[in-house]
């Protein structure tokens, strides 16, 4: 047989039930997540656009810049749009949700859940809480959480939580996820202004109702991207989940224990609110730490935060004990200082 005709196989609808059944199981939801075509990116545009519509107040907490673009597409879309936006080197506090929650009185909360461009991760169970009191619709982009920290969609009631597995899921960024609640599907259904006929169409891509088990595979889902999301999600399920967000603190407090043996400071003012994928350190001044290139996982600052701060990025296959060895050793040759002591603290902290 000539290969050249062979073309590749299309997506089995085994395979797509068993992409989606390891959704379900990461996000922990009975609810069938939406598999979006495209990078989680996407997905969000696609939530802000489903939701939005005059008339609609909704509170968007911004507490890093994907949180500012979630609140643009919100008021592009017609919404009132309310804010709770903290300094960048701040994640929010439920009090300040809830007294804006109390002050404007909206239909839906939506936040980041953690931030790798900071380093901040929202309190999210709190957010979540709050929400369920007031009965909000809630909206949670926990592309950088999830794998990181804790996420469960039905047990917190989350109505729209968009995924990626570009990030602690070591996958695929060309396919992504939306779970979306059975009130999350009614939000959008009585939205007038929801797209239909387009790209950012949530409704185009829902399932038949009645939750029947699709005939077919829905023909826009970019096969090789699936099968290699499919494959990245049977890895997380034989390291187990937990380990997987075990091994994300682990690292995260290994960084900073070396960073803070350099001397270095977190850039992040709460301790006890560091985001697990990234460690993001204070430049202060101090011009040895200026790069503008990333030097192995140590990367400058996004758009504003250039100059201000330096990112570790230690997530996904660099949660690792020597991930974080390597970039310590980066920034004590930015410092001109020797490693051994601060290699001694990362070892300290992960613990062996
Ligand atoms: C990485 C990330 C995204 C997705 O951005 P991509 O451009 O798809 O990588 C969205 N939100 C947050 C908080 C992220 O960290």
């Amino acid at each position: 047989m000539n290969q050249e005709h062979k073309g590749f196989i299309p997506l089995s609808i085994t395979e797509f039930n068993t992409l989606t059944q390891l959704l379900s199981k990461l996000l922990s939801t009975q609810h069938p997540p939406l598999i979006i075509p495209g990078e989680a990116i996407l997905g969000i545009e696609a939530v802000a656009a489903g939701i939005a519509a005059p008339g609609r107040t909704i509170l968007n907490v911004v507490t890093g810049p994907y949180g500012s673009l979630f609140g643009e597409w919100l008021k592009r879309g017609g919404a009132t749009v309310v804010e709770v936006k903290v300094s960048f080197d701040e994640v929010v506090t439920a009090e300040k949700v809830a007294s804006a929650i109390e002050q404007f009185k909206p239909c839906a909360i939506s936040f980041v859940q953690a931030e790798v461009v900071t380093g901040g991760s929202n309190p999210a169970q709190a957010i979540f809480k709050l929400a369920q009191d007031n009965n909000l619709i809630t909206v949670t982009d926990s592309v950088s959480a999830v794998g990181g920290e804790t996420l469960l969609v039905d047990e917190w009631e989350v109505d729209f939580a968009v995924m990626g597995a570009q990030k602690a899921l070591s996958g695929p960024n060309g396919v992504s996820a939306v779970s979306i609640s059975p009130r999350g599907w009614d939000f959008l259904a009585s939205n007038p202004e929801a797209p239909r006929n387009s790209i950012l169409s949530l409704l185009d891509l829902r399932p038949s109702s009645g939750g029947a088990a699709p005939l077919r595979v829905p023909p826009n889902i970019p096969t090789l991207e699936a099968r290699a999301l499919i494959s990245a999600l049977t890895q997380i399920e034989e390291e187990g989940l937990e380990q997987v967000i075990k091994r994300h603190e682990r690292t995260a407090a290994s960084a900073i224990a070396g960073i803070q043996a350099l001397g270095l400071t977190p850039w992040q003012k709460d301790s006890s609110h560091y985001s697990t994928l990234t460690t993001t350190v204070r430049i202060a001044g101090e011009q040895k730490l200026l790069i503008d290139q990333p030097i192995g996982i140590v990367a400058p600052g996004d758009g504003e935060l250039f100059g201000q701060l330096l990112r570790i990025n230690h997530f996904g296959a660099k949660a690792s004990r020597q991930s974080v060895e390597e970039a310590v050793t980066t920034l004590a040759q930015l410092l001109h200082q020797e490693p051994d002591h601060a290699i001694t603290a990362v070892r300290l902290a992960w613990g062996e």
